[in-house]
């Protein structure tokens, strides 16, 4: 096996920083899209931008194609209509809960290309004058909304800001790096588009080119379920790497890479995930086998359904609190480096 070059934590936790600071609700691609390919050239790599919004960078090496996946599309909101009193009435878009978004900073970003901050909160929302409406459940329909920093207090008067339905409203990340831990949302997925980005940083600066052809396909719509429906010429594997929620019933550790077995629609590829549980045991990987229900489909799922005669495989770091405030830990994603590098290598 070819020596895996060492990971970079610094450049990771630097690259993820960067990423988190563009605003990339599904749907609204172009500014992280941009951010992409300039740090694609940076490196020295090419890449093929797709209609739809992907980037897929071409890595070398020869033979039938290797194509690994992650996502830089983070959940969100939109707006569904502007209330009587200049609130805000929100739908999501793509899984976001509405017990894990309330009380969040907001961007509002309108067709317009304008931008305007806010906040998601209860409607009405003071446990002192309104305690008893704070028992009932959230519900986007019902009793959630977000307030504009803005002294607007009519529907017209947020129609005059530019704001109107359709636009689209970004949460706030908050990175916390404490003790190892990374405290951010969209840990799923920048944390991996930030792994693979510093894997390939790694492979330029040791001049190592992978044992056969491989893309790294950065996707734009998974979180909506259609990231890499289309896939390049010559793809025989794909590989997501993506969050592997932690939970009561899991395996799955922040500080390891998860190897998918199964996820709410399928089992994964038998041999290709048996060649990556192999590959972890004889790089002395930290991982453990995990499968994941009831709500849990990957891009590399989407590809297959889309009619792809491909194998399918999945890994990731161990996540808590997924499509929340999630958590992971740079063990984790330094297992994942690991274990991508040596699949690329082997
Ligand atoms: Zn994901």
């Amino acid at each position: 096996m070819t020596k895996i070059p060492a990971f970079d934590e610094a450049y990771c936790l630097d690259t993820f920083k960067k990423l988190l600071a563009v605003d990339s609700t599904t749907g609204q691609y172009e500014e992280l899209q941009t951010l992409l390919c300039s740090m694609l050239d940076g490196l020295g790599y090419s890449y093929h931008v797709t209609r739809k919004g992907g980037v897929i960078a071409d890595l070398g090496g020869e033979g039938e194609a290797l194509c690994v996946t992650a996502h830089f599309d983070d959940i969100g909101l939109m707006v569904r209509r502007i209330n009587p009193d200049g609130t805000l009435n929100v739908c999501n878009v793509g899984g976001l809960h509405p017990y894990y978004c309330v009380a969040e900073n907001v961007r509002v970003h309108t067709r317009g290309g304008e931008v305007f901050t806010g906040c998601v909160c209860r409607t009405p929302a003071s446990v002192h004058v309104t305690e008893d409406e704070l028992k009932e459940e959230p519900d986007f329909r019902k009793n959630i909304c977000v307030v504009l920093d803005r002294d607007v207090k009519t529907a017209e008067d947020v129609a005059a800001l530019g704001i109107a339905t359709g636009d689209v409203i970004a949460l706030e990340p908050r990175l916390e790096l404490s003790g190892g831990y990374i405290k951010s949302r969209f840990v799923d997925d920048k944390a991996a588009v930030a792994v693979l980005l510093t894997l390939m940083k790694a492979l330029k600066d040791s001049g190592t080119v992978p044992a056969r052809k491989v893309y790294f396909y950065f996707a734009a719509y998974e979180e909506i379920g259609h990231g890499t429906a289309w896939l390049p010429e010559g793809v025989r594997d794909m590989l997501a790497v993506d969050i592997a929620p932690t939970g009561p019933d899991q395996t799955s550790d922040e500080h390891k890479v998860t190897v998918f077995a199964k996820d709410s629609r399928f089992p994964y590829h038998w041999g290709m995930t048996n060649e990556l549980r192999e590959t972890a045991l004889e790089a002395g990987v930290d991982f453990v086998m995990d499968i994941f229900t009831p709500h849990y489909g990957t891009d590399c799922d989407v590809s297959l359904v889309a009619g792809h005669d491909i194998r399918h495989a999945a890994i990731g770091f161990g996540t808590a609190n997924s499509h929340g405030y999630e958590r992971t830990h740079v063990d984790g994603l330094k297992n994942t480096y690991d274990l991508l590098a040596a699949y690329l290598l082997k």
